[in-house]
């Protein structure tokens, strides 16, 4: 068959993003390809946010548990669509003890990870003309998962001084067809926090634009890092500045079992239209397939739901790097949590600093990747002892500038 009569059996669409890889993949895979040249330890690859700390050992006794313990048909069995109740009801407990909130297990919805929470909720929101509002740097799957539910993806370009938003670019993008807006913090990848003077004046915004549109604007909390945040300092809890947020959850990094693909979402009872909003949500996870979250890891993240892997090695690593880099003349937003460090590169365009940085074996991942060029990111969710040995490296990257 010919080539082209193929292609036209398939969607288009689907065929172009399936067969375009990522820059990072791109990356990783050269990271692979050079460490079975030269030898592995000789390649700095800060390319992939995979976690290198592992799981805590509670999570292992916990898996070890259930299965030698438990009904097998029950635990691998299906659960309900939305998860099973015990499960949803003991992680309601774990979050109402952290951030003071009141959720029962019926404001949770089991999901396959963050990446499914959000493509739930876009599904869930998102009608003809819809548009939805991220702000850069962001995670470059928000454009593929909006743009999948037909909606159209806006983008609010960043405020580089501080990776805080930048409101004056919002206000200009806020319509009355904005149906949602998706924040991340800790973010991916810049490593910074919202502060909650940030946060006030966002829900502030929503509030108003909401009033003044005659229907809700909707937040899409995406809080993979929740946890992973440095010196004592707060992730503010969304829901209770904003009624109509939906927190898009994940063990992946907390816990570090991205590829156990476990969360959940948070309906908080007070969103405008509640039921219907937790009944899209379990209609959009039918549409997409999803059945229910793996039954196992409903059953871990329930027993480990408060406890995370180690993050102050995470928290090393950064103190390590940022002062490095720092002393080296790098200029870089001091990040207060997840696991990114998000340097401005030494020449405006990040691609050819990051050829620069690949002909030492440095591997970076351009700013332009996450919509914000003349930047790049660091993934410093690697051994410690690896960041001392890049550091020669990253003098040497330095220099061909000075
Ligand atoms: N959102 C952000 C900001 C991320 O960085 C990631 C993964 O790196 C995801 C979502 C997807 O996470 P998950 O593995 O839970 O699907």
């Amino acid at each position: 068959m010919a080539e082209e009569d193929a292609t036209e059996m398939f969607s288009e669409k689907m065929v172009e993003l399936g067969s375009r890889r990522s820059t990072i993949r791109e990356i990783f895979e050269f990271g692979n390809k050079r460490a079975a040249q030269v030898g592995r330890e000789n390649i700095f690859d800060f390319s992939l946010g995979n976690p290198n700390v592992p799981a805590p050992e509670t999570v292992s006794d916990a898996i070890v548990r259930l299965v030698r313990e438990e009904d097998a048909a029950a635990l691998h069995g299906y659960t309900s669509a939305q998860g099973d109740a015990v499960a949803r009801s003991r992680i309601a407990e774990s979050i109402n003890q952290a951030h003071g909130t009141h959720f029962t297990g019926d404001n949770l919805y089991m999901t396959v990870g963050a990446a499914a929470s959000l493509c739930v909720c876009l599904k869930a929101l998102a009608e003809e003309g819809d548009e939805f509002i991220a702000f850069a740097p962001y995670f470059p799957e928000y454009k593929i998962f909006v743009e999948g539910t037909g909606a159209a993806f806006r983008v609010v370009p960043a405020d580089t001084d501080s990776f805080q938003i930048n409101f004056e670019a919002f206000e200009e993008r806020i319509t009355p067809e904005t149906k949602a807006v998706i924040v991340n913090s800790p973010n991916n990848p810049s490593g910074v926090v919202y502060s909650e003077e940030t946060l006030l004046k966002l829900t502030a915004l929503l509030k108003e634009k909401s009033g003044e549109y005659g229907h809700p604007i909707y937040l899409i909390s995406d809080e993979p890092y929740r946890e992973i945040a440095f010196d004592g300092v707060k992730v503010p809890y969304l829901t209770r500045y904003y009624d109509n947020t939906f927190v898009c959850y994940s063990y992946s990094k907390s816990l570090s079992m991205p590829g156990e693909r476990i969360g959940y979402i948070v309906v908080p009872d007070e969103m405008e239209g509640a039921r219907e909003a937790y009944a899209a949500v379990c209609g959009a996870g039918r549409v997409l397939g999803y059945v229910c979250a793996p039954a196992l890891f409903q059953r871990v993240a329930a027993e480990c739901a408060g406890q995370t892997s180690d993050i102050a090695v995470y928290q090393r690593n950064r103190d390590l790097l940022y002062h490095a880099l720092i002393g080296m003349g790098y200029s870089c937003v001091k990040p207060e949590g997840a696991f990114y460090l998000f340097p401005r590169s030494l020449e405006p365009d990040a691609y050819a600093f990051c050829e620069k940085a690949k002909s030492l074996d440095l591997l970076l991942v351009p700013g332009d990747d996450f919509d914000c060029p003349g930047h790049v990111r660091i993934a410093y969710c690697v051994k410690t002892e690896m960041i001392e040995r890049s550091l020669a490296a990253f003098e040497k990257l330095a220099q061909m500038y000075r």
